[in-house]
C-alpha cells in the first residue's frame, strides 16, 4: 500500500500558471529576483530583536509573522509536521538561546492539522512499503490540548536550554486566526 497524499487542486492555478512549462520551483526562483530587486539590507546581525523562538507546526495555513505581528529579524522560527518539540527542535532551541541570545520560546499547534488523523500505523505502513523502518516516530497526537502540554514539558524540562521560565504553549485556530493559550501541566 502507497501512503502517498491525494494531490490539492490550486484556487488559483490559472493565475500561477504564468509560466507553463516551468515547475513551482522555477517561479519561486522568478518571485526571489522580484523580492531581491527592491531588498535592502537592513544591516541586522543574527540574534533575533523580540529574542524569542517560535515553534509551530509546518502547516501552510498558519502565516507565524502576520499572524503574530512579527517583522523580519524579530524571532526564530522553528517548524516541523505537528510544531512537535523532537530532539532537533531541542538542538535549534538551544543553539537560539545559548548562540543568539532567545530567552522565550512560543509552541503553536493549531485545529485541522494533519497529525490529528494519523497514527503510528503510518510508520509500519512505510516499513511495510519500502523495506526500511524509519529512525523517527509519527508523534502523531489525538489532544491537541494535551499535545502542546507535551511539548511546553518537553521544552521545560531540557537539561540544554538556559531559559525555560517563559514558555508558553497556543493553539492557533485556522478558521478564525486566533491563538488559544493552554495552560501548562500543574
Ligand atoms: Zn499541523
Amino acid at each position: 500500500m502507497s501512503i502517498a497524499a491525494p494531490q490539492p487542486q490550486p484556487q488559483n492555478s490559472a493565475d500561477r500558471d504564468a509560466h507553463p512549462g516551468g515547475t513551482v520551483t522555477d517561479r519561486l526562483v522568478e518571485a526571489n529576483r522580484q523580492y531581491a530587486h527592491t531588498f535592502t539590507d537592513p544591516g541586522m546581525d543574527a540574534r533575533p530583536v523580540q529574542r524569542v523562538a517560535v515553534v509551530a507546526c509546518m502547516d501552510a495555513r498558519l502565516d507565524l509573522h502576520q499572524a503574530l505581528g512579527l517583522e523580519l529579524g524579530d524571532c526564530h522560527t522553528i517548524r516541523n509536521a505537528g510544531g512537535v518539540v523532537t530532539d532537533d527542535v531541542i538542538r535549534s532551541l538551544t543553539i537560539s538561546q545559548r548562540a543568539l541570545g532567545t530567552r522565550s520560546v512560543v509552541l503553536i499547534h493549531h485545529t485541522g492539522c494533519g497529525l490529528l488523523n494519523l497514527t503510528e500505523d503510518f510508520r509500519h505502513d512505510l516499513e511495510d512499503e519500502v523495506g526500511q523502518r524509519p529512525s523517527w516516530a509519527v508523534e502523531a497526537f489525538k489532544d491537541l490540548d494535551g499535545d502542546v502540554r507535551q511539548s511546553m514539558q518537553r521544552v521545560r524540562t531540557s537539561p540544554f536550554l538556559l531559559h525555560t521560565d517563559d514558555v508558553r504553549g497556543f493553539v492557533f485556530d485556522v478558521k478564525t486566526g486566533l491563538l488559544r493559550e493552554i495552560e501548562p501541566r500543574s
